[in-house]
């Protein structure tokens, strides 16, 4: 074969990103992503039925498992640039809340970064996505610790200033009971560097992840009368990853009311799993929402605004007795510096402080 056709070929498939195609044509791809993607499908029983049989014959996007293998393809079409708004858009619908605790430092993941194969994406709100990651052994689950979140890096994305890759921290949705995989919501942002990555990545390509022990935020039992949960946006991830917790453990007595801040109602990341929840929980959760940008001529009946003193007062228990009380906090960078200052800072400041809390009251994620 002349040259020219056999780059033409080799570039074809490599374009296909198929099984056959990592193997053969590990230098024109990234080293990392080949081996992970074929200790992957070593370590997991192909779909064979729909590739053919043979590992060569079957494409990355074929080792979705069988029952959603159709409706991923046809979701992909539409993600796969990921231009918003996504449309196709499915229910999430996790079921209850449940504890499968597992102590720190029995996490999957170490602090080296092994690349994964992303599974499934589904559209789950016109800028949310939930993607489904495997792991290499389909036996094991995840064993994340709770509360904690890994890091997600990308070859793609660069930071400008450093032209390095751009990491982020994320908490996944899904808990230790999912063997073999695990499940994040990313929101997607127009401008965001790993977001906009992660809504475009074609099925079966990798993104590296690690956990380090700093990513331990909190244990649970978290040892607290009563939880206040301050969450901006999706900055509600680890707050549901804690309510698997608290609110599937069933002599767990705490009680625990998430105020939760987005722009508009369209925004509310999980709305549907927190109605759910509250209504089945009602003694143990309360969730308060707070819109800051929803349309003055809308049908929203709820709060308004940002989070500010006069709303924290009327949920928060008072400093004085607040022996057995815990507050977290996630959302975005000035999220935390309003309630409690800086995300990284030892000490407390922000309007939390303001009020008298301490601290070792407050858990920054
Ligand atoms: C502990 C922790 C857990 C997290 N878990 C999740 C999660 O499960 N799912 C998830 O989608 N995100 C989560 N995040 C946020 C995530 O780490 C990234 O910040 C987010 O995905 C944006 O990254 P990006 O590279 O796409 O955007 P960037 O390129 O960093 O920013 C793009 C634009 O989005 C804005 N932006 C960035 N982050 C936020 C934010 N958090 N809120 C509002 N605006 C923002 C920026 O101001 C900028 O305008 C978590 C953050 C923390 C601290």
């Amino acid at each position: 074969m002349p040259l020219h056709a056999l780059l033409a070929t080799l570039l074809s498939t490599a374009n296909q990103t198929s099984w056959r195609s990592c193997t053969s044509l590990r230098s024109l791809q990234d080293a990392g992503e080949c081996s992970a993607l074929a200790s992957y499908a070593r370590a997991r029983p192909m779909n064979t039925a729909r590739c053919g049989g043979s590992p060569g014959s079957c494409t990355p996007d074929e080792w979705v498992e069988g029952r959603a293998l159709s409706q991923s393809h046809r979701r992909l079409k539409f993600l796969r640039d990921g231009s918003l708004p996504f449309t196709n858009i499915v229910r999430y619908e996790p079921g209850p809340p449940t504890a499968a605790l597992m102590p720190p430092g029995k996490c999957v993941l170490g602090a080296e970064w092994l690349p994964l194969p992303l599974l499934e994406r589904h559209a789950i709100a016109h800028d949310v996505v939930l993607l489904t990651f495997g792991l290499l052994n389909a036996q094991q689950p995840l064993g994340l610790s709770t509360c904690a979140c890994l890091l997600a890096q990308a070859p793609g994305p660069r930071n400008a200033a450093t032209q390095t890759p751009v990491v982020r921290p994320y908490t996944p949705v899904s808990t230790n009971a999912m063997r073999g995989k695990f499940q994040l919501m990313v929101k997607v942002y127009p401008d965001g560097l790993l977001s906009r990555h992660l809504a475009a990545l074609p099925i079966g390509r990798t993104v590296a992840f690690k956990h380090i022990p700093v990513n331990v935020k909190v244990q649970y039992p978290f040892h607290a009368r009563k939880i206040v949960m301050l969450a901006g946006g999706t900055g509600v991830t680890p707050m549901l990853q804690a309510l698997h917790a608290l609110l599937g453990t069933s002599d767990d007595a705490t009680r625990v009311t998430l105020v939760l801040s987005n722009k508009e109602q369209k925004d509310i990341l999980a709305g549907s799993i927190l109605d759910a929840w509250t209504e089945a929980y009602s003694r143990k959760l309360r969730v308060v929402h707070t819109l800051t940008r929803e349309p003055p001529a809308s049908r929203w009946r709820g709060r308004r605004g940002r989070i500010d003193k006069p709303l924290l007062e009327e949920y928060m228990p008072r400093p004085a007795s607040t022996s057995g009380a815990l507050i977290f906090v996630c959302g975005p960078p000035s999220f935390y510096e309003t309630l409690a200052g800086p995300r990284g800072d030892k000490g407390l400041s922000g309007l939390l402080a303001e009020m008298g809390f301490r601290a070792d009251q407050v858990v920054r994620f």
